[in-house]
């Protein structure tokens, strides 16, 4: 049975896609079969797998309402043993789709597409969209757990309040097993004071909920090679595979293995 796994935080540009397809690449480099849901409909997590537009017909969109399974959109990847449920701009329309007052559980429509495609993966990750609308409620109905990726930048904890409650309101309501597997700091700069600090009130606040790997925390910095990837069609991993951003994102699955 697999581990479903959202990452999530409905701040924008946070690292959550970049996160999702690293964390996705290094489970499936360790040897596990990995699925990985891009549900959100900028589809930034298609294209930093390599996939363009024109390349697949049918995708998460057609599964949200009911046309499709989930394994008929299952696309191959680059990385042997990563699979791709991939996203289209088109799934902006879902919202309307599930707003519409006569769709019954409507947030429990991506946890029921998962379950024919479950047993077949190791590890399901889930890339949501930067809002805690349908979408990522979708998302987090259907995850055992989610990371919650926190840029070191100003302003980092903003929103986060309202994130965990959203967690824990779905946790005794629809999802009473979804925890929180651990916050990551992103983009964290040893020259930046300011990254510094939110460090440090991570570490002094959350201290429990940092990913451990030998005995440090787990830390993404900045680094450029991250930024480059996505243009490769590549996860860092493979793109820059001794770079800095790679080592992070293979620590953050030893971590996650071990744990
Ligand atoms: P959105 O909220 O729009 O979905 P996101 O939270 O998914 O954004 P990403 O797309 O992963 O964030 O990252 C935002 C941008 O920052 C991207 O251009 C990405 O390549 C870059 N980036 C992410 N992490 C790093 C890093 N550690 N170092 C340098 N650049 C990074
Ligand atoms: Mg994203």
């Amino acid at each position: 049975m697999s581990e479903v796994i959202s990452i999530a935080n409905q701040k924008g540009g946070v690292g959550k896609t970049t996160t999702a397809v690293n964390l996705a690449a290094s489970l499936a480099d360790k040897g596990k079969k990995v699925l990985l849901i891009d549900i959100d409909p900028q589809s930034n997590a298609t294209t930093n797998l390599g996939y363009s537009r024109n390349d697949y017909e049918f995708n998460i969109y057609h599964v949200l309402i009911g046309s499709k399974k989930m394994s008929e959109i299952i696309l191959k990847t680059s990385v042997k043993r990563l699979h791709l449920a991939p996203s289209n701009i088109g799934l902006v329309g879902i919202e309307k789709e599930f707003y519409d007052g006569r769709k019954k559980k409507r947030e429990l429509v991506l946890k029921k597409a998962i379950e024919n495609v479950r047993e077949k993966y190791d590890y399901i990750i889930i890339d949501s969209p930067p809002a805690l609308g349908p979408i990522t409620i979708n998302a987090l109905s259907a995850s055992d757990s989610v990371i919650i990726p926190i840029q070191c930048e100003f302003f980092a904890l903003e929103g986060l309040a309202q994130l965990l409650n959203t967690v824990s309101l779905l946790k005794k309501t629809i999802n009473p097993k979804l925890r929180i597997k651990g916050f990551l700091p992103t983009m964290y700069s040893s020259q930046n004071n300011l990254s510094k600090q939110v460090l440090a009130d991570l570490e002094h606040h959350f201290k429990d909920k940092l990913f451990n790997y030998r005995k440090n925390f787990v830390v993404v910095p900045r680094n450029v090679k991250i930024a480059e990837s996505p243009s490769f069609g590549k996860p860092v991993t493979h793109y820059a595979s001794a770079s800095k951003g790679s080592m992070a994102y293979k620590a953050l699955a030893s971590a996650i293995l071990k744990a």
